[in-house]
């Protein structure tokens, strides 16, 4: 279903950047090729650890700007806004999961050391 829900807002928006990805088994494809797979589980599996570990970068380059608190919300605040940028077939937004707003509200009023 999910894979569905993702086809279905690509072919909506096949040129939009954030459909391609960079990490070690994508090598900056779009991500359909997963679901176009014989076994779509095993890429799929690979694509999220992969990308998990692209995050960890990402995050920790952040550090030398901002601590890790900020650099995690600014990563959540730019996973909402591409969220936001994504309307499906039928026009309706594709709502960011509930985790990313957890995520920001926690981080929100935390002390900076
Ligand atoms: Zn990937």
């Amino acid at each position: 279903m999910l894979g569905d829900w993702f086809l279905k807002a690509y072919l909506a928006h096949p040129r939009l950047p954030v459909w391609q990805c960079g990490c070690w088994f994508c090598y900056g494809r779009d991500l359909t090729w997963i679901p176009a797979y014989h076994q779509p589980k095993t890429p799929a599996f690979q694509h999220s650890i992969a990308a998990i570990a692209d995050l960890g970068v990402q995050l920790r380059a952040s550090l030398t700007r901002m601590n890790p608190i900020q650099a995690w919300d600014q990563m959540v605040i730019a996973a909402q806004l591409a969220h936001h940028a994504l309307t499906s077939p039928s026009r309706r937004p594709w709502i960011p999961q509930d985790f990313l707003g957890h995520w920001h509200h926690a981080s929100a009023g935390l002390p900076v050391c």
